[in-house]
């Protein structure tokens, strides 16, 4: 997916806030398909096969948002449209 930027530094647009989340959780939902790579966004550590069962450090936290990521990605969670 082609995502172009465009916006001034400046001006905050909630519509490129929004198109940035949508492009967000389609990315997470790969990822916990495994078809792309996965950054833990609090660890900064990446997953090139995706996203991992649970935290490659142990962290609760981390695991907490990869189980809700994954159960979202399966359609058990309904996502907020
Ligand atoms: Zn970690
Ligand atoms: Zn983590």
């Amino acid at each position: 997916m082609a995502f172009v930027c465009v916006a001034p530094i400046d001006e905050s647009l909630p519509e490129t806030i929004e198109a940035m989340d949508k492009a967000m959780n389609d990315w997470t939902d790969k990822a916990a398909r495994g078809e792309c790579a996965w950054i833990c966004s609090d660890c900064c550590c990446s997953f090139p096969e995706g996203m991992p069962d649970k935290c490659a450090h142990g962290h609760q936290k981390c695991t907490d948002i990869i189980q809700r990521d994954k159960a979202m990605a399966r359609g058990d969670v309904p996502p907020n449209a």
